[in-house]
């Protein structure tokens, strides 16, 4: 049902206590709020057991606690599950006629991976990825972002997993850097999910500005630059951003920067596009002077879109030949694609 009262998920601790405080409450009702919504994952007032039901009440009459519900799963037979959560627009609520996003699942060794999205849809228009198809229609709220991650916590099952967060899901998150920041504090703070940041990764083709404030303000959440060719004159034909927020800037800025941890650089391969030894070479200058770590991606194909997976001699060969130069290479070859739910493949029709 959509609710016109405020949602629980929108307030940081300080502004929660601030309401709290003005509606009557004690000062550490808010704090006990906190532990029920982000460390025990309830947002089920009426069960809150240490606050008082006269109190229960008055929460679930002030605010809408809940989680944005989740319209479908899709899974695979490795674990990888894929999420349609539904959102607050439209006229009938999030079940119905409003906006939805994905949330992906993945199952690993020792550790589950949450890919979350920061947009519906995405502005960007990369050539080779399925969300950029969408168009964009708006950012997620802080809230949003949050939501995603309690319903999937809630579907493990098992409150003490290890869980590796990533933004990699729809959106570019630098172009929403405000909710990305507003929900990293609440996901990173103690009072909050309490998750260490460097258990979160944030994928950026690189909007530097905002890069810059990211990489200030969190400095231990990992950064996947979102890189994809030798050139910028390649990555322009298949990531228009690049025109504006060039290759160039980026890299220098990067050269610059002094960080614990390698620099993780995402280069998804395409067949016949950015996948030849000479194109390797032409990385390994690029990269120079940069400690970097490539994530080689090959590709997952869309049937909507035109490019297709190299074979996996090409790929080897490409690898082989970053490694010759120095760079420290991971093939990864993406789950879920099965359910259209790996790198690049989320996209769904907003109504
Ligand atoms: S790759 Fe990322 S930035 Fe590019 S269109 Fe897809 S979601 Fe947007």
């Amino acid at each position: 049902m959509k609710t016109d009262k405020p949602w629980i998920l929108e307030r940081s601790l300080g502004e929660l206590q601030d309401e709290l405080r003005t509606a009557g409450f004690r000062d550490y009702t808010a704090w006990q709020v906190f532990q029920w919504l982000y460390q025990k994952n309830n947002q089920d007032p009426a069960s809150w057991s240490n606050i008082n039901k006269q109190d229960r009440e008055k929460l679930s009459g002030l605010y809408d606690c809940g989680c944005r519900p989740v319209l479908s799963v899709q899974s695979d037979d490795q674990g990888t599950r894929k999420y349609l959560i539904g959102l607050a627009d439209g006229p009938e609520g999030p079940r119905r006629g409003g906006l939805k996003i994905e949330a992906v699942l993945i199952r690993e060794k020792d550790h589950y991976t949450f890919c979350l999205s920061t947009q519906v849809g995405c502005a960007l228009a990369c050539g080779f990825c399925a969300t950029g198809t969408m168009g964009f229609r708006r950012n997620l709220r802080a809230g949003e972002i949050l939501s995603q991650i309690l319903t999937l916590k809630k579907e493990l099952g098992d409150p003490g997993a290890k869980v590796n967060l990533v933004f990699m899901g729809m959106g570019e998150p630098l172009l929403n850097y405000d909710n990305l920041s507003l929900a990293l504090q609440r996901i990173i703070s103690p009072d909050g999910m309490g998750i260490p940041p460097r258990h979160i990764s944030v994928s950026t083709v690189g909007i530097l500005e905002n890069l810059k404030k990211l990489e200030r303000n969190f400095p231990q959440v990992k950064i996947a630059f979102s890189l994809n060719a030798p050139n910028n004159d390649l990555r322009g034909r298949l990531m228009p951003i690049s025109r504006r927020e060039t290759l160039g800037s980026l890299l220098t800025y990067f050269r610059g920067k002094k960080r614990r941890q390698r620099l993780t650089c995402e280069y998804v391969l395409l067949k016949g596009v950015n996948d030849a030894p000479a194109q390797a070479r032409e990385l390994v200058r690029l990269l120079h002077g940069i400690p970097a770590k490539i994530n080689l991606i090959p590709y997952n194909e869309n049937p909507s879109l035109p490019f297709q997976r190299p074979e996996e001699a090409t790929v080897e060969k490409f690898r082989a030949e970053l490694i010759r130069h120095g760079l420290t290479v991971i093939t990864r070859w993406s789950k879920g694609q099965s359910i259209a739910s790996a790198c690049g493949q989320l996209a769904i029709q907003l109504d």
